[in-house]
């Protein structure tokens, strides 16, 4: 035994993974199970039948069904009903269930069980068992932070401040303004998105650890509340700089666009994306695909089945739109598109998952927003990390084109470029050896294997 390699001595020992059912918890939880299985441990992952993740493209994995959520067995984004079973203690019993199983497996130990941190209930079953859960939190160190401060800021009535208090800044932090913060979507630390919220934090705190799809250089000034916000062990890892989300992606990703890429020039083309869930009304659809045209760039535009309100896909644009210049697609390869040297600007909803991604293929952005940690994103990234620009007003499309072109085309897209640049720069130096984040894998194994 004391001979083999550290890998092979590993693979002895099992990690229980449980995502939640979304495409941006998906992508991560499968990121960080490859790179856990790189490092030698076996992967289960539990899933619900409702977008259940493609076993297909993991073979190494063994996977279990573990909560018959869905009727209809859909492989789809997007359900209102989803939001219902997140709330719900009806799984605690099928999970508990389950983990028994697998953790009276003899011949390789279950090390942990590593869950969604939205997944809040599964900290009791995993107690009960005697198991140690860690916690993936897929969104950045600073929006896990004020979340943890929602009781705080319901109590100092920020949620209920009226329209005039929009632009003011929020004194416990600097960085937000106050439309930021009511952006979140909660109205008091009553209603059920913020109970859901409490909880996370709540069972989050008495995990046996917490990770981070981040790099230390990216959120250095947010680290130092975390020791004092969540006194657990801390891990610090951008997953794009080791695996593509791409295996995991639930729809079929569009690669025809990739020849159309390769003829447009270097750094031209605005990459839109509002994400798997976001959604827009007719009227603000028409101003994107306006703005987009009067910007003269070339475009490469995901528009999701269902991403317009009351409409089907793309019946209600213009005739003649997209025109020769821009593509329209139902879903892309968004790491090939961010990678590829045509793409220029990155118009996000700022997500955390298309926000990391476009750091770590060094692509300037700009930040749109909707709801929950997105309008938290799109501020630190137009004014910490100063790599996009903020269209905070809405969405017009005089103001769309003239954002594109300050990017793409005016002085000031040099040095958001540059600051981009550098960005990209730490985030691989941080994966290098001795970097933070190859250290804090280091750290995550070995604890993991301490367990
Ligand atoms: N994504 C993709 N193709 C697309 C748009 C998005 O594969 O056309 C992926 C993207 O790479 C990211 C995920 O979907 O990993 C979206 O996660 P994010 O946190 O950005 O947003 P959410 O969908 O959770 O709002």
């Amino acid at each position: 035994m004391e001979n083999q390699p550290e890998t092979t001595v590993r693979r002895h020992r099992r990690i229980i993974m449980f995502p939640l059912p979304f495409q941006g918890h998906i992508n991560p939880m499968f990121q960080l199970a490859n790179l856990l299985y790189s490092k030698g441990f076996s992967i289960t992952i539990l899933h619900t039948n409702f977008n259940a993740p493609k076993t297909s493209n993991y073979p190494h994995f063994t996977f279990k069904s573990i909560l018959d959520n869905d009727p209809e067995n859909r492989r789809f984004l997007l359900a209102d009903f989803a939001q219902d079973f997140i709330h719900t203690q009806d799984h605690a019993d099928a999970l508990r269930h389950e983990l028994k199983l697998l953790a009276s497996g003899k011949d390789e130990p279950v090390s942990c069980l590593i869950t969604d941190a939205l997944w809040h209930f599964t900290q009791s079953v995993a107690d009960s068992l005697n198991l140690p859960r860690l916690v993936l939190r897929t969104t950045s160190v600073h929006s896990t932070i004020v979340y943890s401060s929602i009781p705080l800021l319901d109590a100092r009535g920020y949620f209920t401040l009226d329209d005039s208090h929009l632009e003011e800044q929020v004194v416990e932090f600097p960085l937000l303004k106050v439309k930021d913060v009511k952006k979140i979507g909660i109205k008091s630390s009553k209603d059920p998105y913020a109970e859901l919220i409490g909880n996370m934090v709540k069972q989050t705190k008495t995990s046996s650890g917490i990770i981070w799809n981040s790099f230390k250089e990216l959120e250095e000034t947010e680290l130092d509340r975390v020791p004092h916000d969540f006194p657990v062990p801390r891990f610090l890892i951008p997953f794009p700089k080791y695996f593509k989300a791409s295996s995991s992606s639930l729809l079929e990703q569009d690669r025809t666009i990739v020849p159309w890429l390769d003829q447009q020039p270097t750094k031209s083309v605005v990459y839109v994306s509002f994400g798997s869930l976001s959604q827009v009304e007719e009227k603000e659809f028409l101003e994107i695909a306006h703005g987009l045209v009067y910007s003269k760039q070339p475009f490469l535009w995901v528009v999701r089945m269902g991403f317009i309100k009351n409409s089907t896909w793309l019946e209600s644009l213009p005739k003649g739109f997209p025109g020769e210049r821009g593509r329209v697609v139902e879903w892309a390869a968004q790491h090939e598109v961010l990678a590829h040297e045509a793409t220029g600007v990155f118009w996000t909803h700022s997500g955390w998952n298309s926000t990391l991604e476009s750091i770590c293929e060094g692509v300037p952005m700009i930040c749109s927003s909707f709801w929950g940690d997105q309008p938290l994103d799109a501020r630190y990234m137009s004014d910490v990390s100063r790599v996009g620009v903020y269209l905070e007003n809405g969405l017009q499309r005089e103001e769309i084109a003239s954002v594109i072109r300050r990017i793409l085309v005016d002085e000031e897209g040099d040095e958001i470029r540059e600051r981009a640049r550098v960005l990209k720069q730490k985030a691989d130096e941080s994966v290098m050896k001795g970097g933070t984040s190859s250290e804090s894998v280091e750290t995550l194994v070995d604890y993991i294997s301490s367990l």
